[in-house]
């Protein structure tokens, strides 16, 4: 329960400006983590209104273009090897410039758009793929994520379809990244639909893992195909004991229950180094290449289709 509080007469001196006060204070507690209470302050407002604007704009942005993607490399390890890209979606707003997922994602997610937003990033994506096979260059699996109010939402199977039948993309090619919260207390829903997607061809990969309510009855239950150690555990590789012994453990419990791993946030040699001595052989991150625009992972994916090995950047 979120709670807000307006006090007479200080916030108003009318009950339509008190319940105002009061509903914008609320959304200031649910905003700063949900199960509390807030006080009204006159700077909410200001706050509420910019929020107001950014989810104004994000409603147009879809329609005017402004929502990108950009794809980020994953290698395979120590040949540096494409074998994936991570479709990633950036808003050019126009007076802002470039917003990051981080700060617009949460904001569709609380008004709704995230649904739009989602199927407008997996069917960029399904065309991406669909437009380097015409091309004839090296089929990479290509990653999309996926919010976990999107894959929870009744109908989620149907909008998938709909976009792979209408785009020609081969699922087969396609990961579906997870979240813990996605995949939390799944029910039979939620599991026919895990199977339904696998049964399709697509991937399903577990994003961020360990980071939220991580339960490791499901990684049994649960068609996954791989799990991704998430960067907070790569960061401090290898001086960090504890860092060191969950990358460790992770990946031993993914080689055991047959899952791929994929590390991200690689920075650095020694971390590189490490995650390869331990078997991992999958990696994203900065050391290898940032999230780069489509056109320029094309010449990527032409190194690869010659045979040779694809040169990352940098
Ligand atoms: P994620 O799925 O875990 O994506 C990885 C994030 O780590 C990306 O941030 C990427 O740019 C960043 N990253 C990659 N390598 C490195 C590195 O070596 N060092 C550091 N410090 N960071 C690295 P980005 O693009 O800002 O995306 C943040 C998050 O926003 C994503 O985390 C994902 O949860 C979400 N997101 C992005 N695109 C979408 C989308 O299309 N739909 C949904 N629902 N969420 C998305
Ligand atoms: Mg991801
Ligand atoms: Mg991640």
């Amino acid at each position: 329960t979120s709670i807000g509080i307006a006090v007479y007469p200080g916030n108003g001196s009318d009950i339509d400006v008190l319940l105002k006060h009061a509903d914008t204070a609320m959304y200031g507690a649910k905003n700063e983590g949900r199960n509390d209470f807030r006080f009204f302050t006159p700077d909410m407002n200001s706050r509420a209104f910019a929020r107001l604007k950014l989810e104004n704009a994000l409603r147009r942005a879809i329609e005017r273009g402004e929502l990108i993607l950009e794809y980020q490399p994953q290698w395979e390890m120590p040949e540096q090897r494409l074998i994936g890209v991570e479709a990633l979606v950036r808003w050019q707003h126009p007076e802002r410039g470039r917003i990051n997922p981080i700060e617009f994602i949460p904001v569709a997610e609380e008004s709704g758009l995230i649904h739009a937003i989602g199927d407008h990033v997996l069917r960029t994506a399904c065309r991406q793929q669909v437009a380097w096979q015409a091309a004839g260059l090296q089929p990479v699996t290509i990653a999309v994520n996926i919010s976990a109010l999107q894959f929870r939402r009744q109908g989620f199977l149907e909008r998938v379809s709909r976009i792979i039948d209408e785009t020609g993309a081969d699922p087969t090619g396609l990961d579906l990244e997870l979240t813990e919260s996605a995949l939390m207390q799944p029910g039979p829903e939620i599991e026919a639909q895990l199977a339904s997607l696998r049964g399709m061809g697509f991937g399903l990969a577990l994003d961020d893992f360990g980071t939220g309510y991580s339960s490791l009855a499901y990684l049994k239950r649960i068609p996954l195909t791989h799990l991704k150690i998430d960067r907070s555990f790569v960061q401090d590789l290898p001086g960090d004991a504890e860092d060191a012994a969950i990358a460790t453990a992770t990946l031993s419990i993914a080689r055991d229950l047959g899952l791929a791993v994929i590390a991200e946030g690689v920075e650095t040699p020694a971390q590189r180094d490490f995650l390869l001595t331990r078997q991992c052989r999958v990696m994203q991150g900065y050391l290898l290449s940032p999230p780069l625009p489509a056109t320029a992972i094309t010449p990527l994916l032409r190194d690869a289709a010659a045979g040779g090995h694809a040169a990352p950047p940098g």
